[in-house]
Parts: structure tokens; sequence; C-alpha cells
């Protein structure tokens, strides 16, 4: 029989559970673009977008996805035959390659493997090689949602510098942005992408781009930009219309309003310690499930390195993640994510990998519920696995979440 009918679970990283709250902020009739509720509104989004990011920045939101932000970034940030250095701890690290190289930048990979941060040694190194300062800017991941890695920024900018070298540092924030902190001023970050499905529980359709003062400055002669890319005419508007390059995405913009209003309700500190404690909430389940079957264990080793939206894991042997995903959609309601970027879904092993999403509007009663249904799925799959992993993350829940 199945249980899967009640309310379903989406657990894969984005697009993320939507709040009620921002659906209904979304369900109205549409509005007028020249005056009144929208651009009064929009104006309230500026400072609450600056202090997400920790930044006194500039910002522009296109209508697009993540691969949509990553172009508006690229599109600003060069012009054609640029170098850039980018910085790949998974498949979208390689995938915001892809995107520069397909506008003609010469974008030179620094590849680190599927489970482990990027090593600022590597990137001081490269940086040191590059004597003519070819290099305009370095791209990397802070949490690739493939792998699950995160990387650390701060090191990243203290390695350009001890380098000497002038390059900008842009951030891909798609999977971390309001899930991971992330100080943009504080670590000197020029550019911060990240997009509206994720940690800030919109639907798809929001690119957001922070850009600072001098990102701002070197671009201003790229000549990849077109007036729909351009991120200064976006930042600066005189007019309502020129924040969009057209018609407004209004009803996002709404959903965006009441998703920013929670997370100032709840805290924005408290939303990455929510993450955090739901995040080792998920790895505690899987040190469970693996303890004497090597077939499962998390993608990432070291927990300093995981991020806390989004758990890679192995749970093998293959086709077993592919068996307990299906299961779990048809008979438990819950629909967790494929493995992405460690073997090709036309290979055996693709079927051996997964991922749990915990990211943006998510609590407790979810990823216990999530972690809960994944124990009864191996249970009926009779899929081997160590025991107490329910408990274990009981204890990290009630451990974080106290008395
Ligand atoms: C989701 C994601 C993307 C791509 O976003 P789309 O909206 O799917 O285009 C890029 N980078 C990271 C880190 C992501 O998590």
């Amino acid at each position: 029989m199945t249980l899967a009918n009640g309310r379903p679970y989406l657990a894969i990283p984005g697009p993320s559970t939507m709040p009620d709250r921002v659906l209904n902020a979304m369900h109205r009739a549409a509005p007028n673009i020249y005056a009144g509720a929208l651009p009064e509104m929009v104006e309230s989004l500026w400072p609450d977008l600056r202090r997400l990011a920790g930044t006194k920045a500039h910002v522009a939101i296109y209508i697009a996805n993540g691969h949509g932000a990553w172009e508006a970034a690229n599109a600003n940030l060069f012009s054609r035959g640029d170098r850039a250095l980018v910085i790949a701890t998974g498949t979208f690290g390689i995938g915001w390659k892809e995107s520069a190289a397909a506008r003609g930048v010469q974008a030179e990979l620094l590849d680190f493997g599927k489970s482990a941060p990027a090593d600022p040694a590597r990137i001081e190194a490269a940086l040191r090689a590059d004597t003519g300062h070819g290099i305009k800017t370095v791209l990397v991941t802070h949490v690739d949602t493939a792998s699950s890695v995160k990387n650390d920024i701060p090191a990243i900018r203290r390695a350009i510098d001890a380098a000497g070298h002038p390059a900008l540092l842009a951030v891909d924030c798609i999977a971390s942005m309001g899930c991971d902190a992330f100080f943009m001023d504080d670590w000197g970050v020029d550019v911060a992408v990240a997009a509206s499905q994720k940690g800030l529980m919109v639907p798809p359709g929001l690119g957001l781009l922070w850009f600072s003062d001098r990102a701002m400055e070197r671009c201003r002669g790229s000549d990849l930009r077109t007036p729909y890319w351009n991120w200064t005419s976006r930042a600066t508007a005189a007019e309502f219309w020129q924040y969009w390059a057209g018609t407004a995405p209004t009803h996002h913009l709404f959903g965006l309003r009441e998703s920013l209003n929670m997370i100032a309700e709840e805290g924005l500190e408290a939303v990455w310690a929510r993450h955090a404690a739901l995040a080792r909430t998920v790895w505690a389940a899987f040190d469970a499930w693996g303890a004497g079957h090597p077939e499962i264990a998390l993608n990432v080793a070291d927990p300093a390195h995981r991020g806390h939206s989004v758990t890679a894991a192995r749970l093998g042997p293959a086709p077993n993640a592919t068996r307990l995903r299906d299961w779990l959609e048809q008979r438990a309601g819950v629909t967790l994510g494929i493995g992405l970027g460690m073997a090709l879904p036309s290979e055996p092993a693709y079927h051996g990998f997964l991922r749990v999403a915990h990211m943006g509007h998510v609590n407790a009663h979810m990823t216990l519920g999530v972690l809960a249904a994944m124990e009864a799925g191996m249970i009926a799959l009779d899929i081997p696995h160590g025991s107490g992993a329910l408990t274990a993350a009981a204890r990290v829940v009630a451990g974080a979440a106290g008395a």
C-alpha cells in the first residue's frame, strides 16, 4: 500500500519547500508596475537583501534561475577573451566555468574533485604564476549543491591577497544564501550570486547579484554586456522599469518580500543556526546507518567542509539509492534529490548516490520525518544499514533545541 497521501515533501536541493506565507503573498491580482504598492514595496527589498549578504554593495535582480544569474555575472565581469580562474568542487563549479567559456571567456579550471574543498595554497600558486595579472576574476562556488562541499571563502580571499594578485573574487552562493553564514564585505567578496528558489524559499525565477564598487568600476567596459544584463543600470535605476530592464517580476517580488520578512522575524543568525543543527541531524543519521556498512557514507568526510543546506551521500551498493528514492516518493510522500555528478545517469553506479536537502523552510519535524521515512524504506527494501540512526538524529535535535 502507499502511505504517501498527505502533504508531499520535496527534499531536493532546489526548488525548496515554499512557505504558505510566501505563496499567499504572491496570490494577488496583477499590480500596476508604474506606481503604487509594487514600486513602494520594492524599495524595502534593497536594504534587506544587503543585510542578507552582509554587504553595503550594489544589488541587481534578474528574471532568471541560477544559470541565468551566472550569465548575468559573466556578462558584467568579462569581455571576450578575458581570463578567469574557476575553482570547482563539484558539478556546479564546472557549470559556471562552461557558462563563461561559452561566452568566449578563457576560463581555466582548477578542479579539486567531488568531495574536498578547494586548497587555497593551490589557488595562491596559480595566481602567483600569472605574473602578468591576466586573470581578471576568480570564480568559486560557496556550497556546491552536487557534492555538498563548502569552500572556505575567507581563505580563498587571503590566497588571492597573498599572491599580490588584483583579481576580483566572485562567489556562487545559490545553494548557501540564507542557509550558511556569509559575510560579503568582511570576507572581501566582490560579487555574490544567488537565486530565489533555495534558501530564499521563493519559486525559481529571480537571480540575484551583489557587486562591490570595485567590481562596478573595473567592469565598466566589459563588452559582453547588453542592455538587459548591465548591472549598473539595474542597480542605479532612475525609473522603476530599469531595475528589471522591462516588466518587473511582479509576484516573485511579493514572495521575496515575505520571505525576507520571515528571515528577519526569525533572525538571520538563528536561520543559520537552524540550518546547522538540521544538517548535523542528517549527518548523525548517516553516520549511524554507515557504521559497519561502508557502502553508506557521507560524501564529505570533514564536517567543517560540509554545506548546511544539502547533504550528498552514497547509499550503495547501486541501485539501492534509486530504489530508496522511488520507495520514498511512492510510499511515503518524500522526494529526495538524485546523486548529481558522481556518475553518469547511464552508468549503474549512478543509482548508488542521493542527496537530502535541508534548505529554507525546514524544521526539526520535517528533517526527522525524512530520516525516519528513509529508515522505513531501508527496512522495507532490505537495504542493510547500521542501527540507531533515528535516536542519534533525535539526540542532535534535542541538544540543539534544548529544554
Ligand atoms: C541550483 C544551483 C545552481 C543552478 O541554479 P538553477 O536555478 O538550477 O539554474 C548553480 N549553482 C549552485 C551552487 C546551485 O545550488
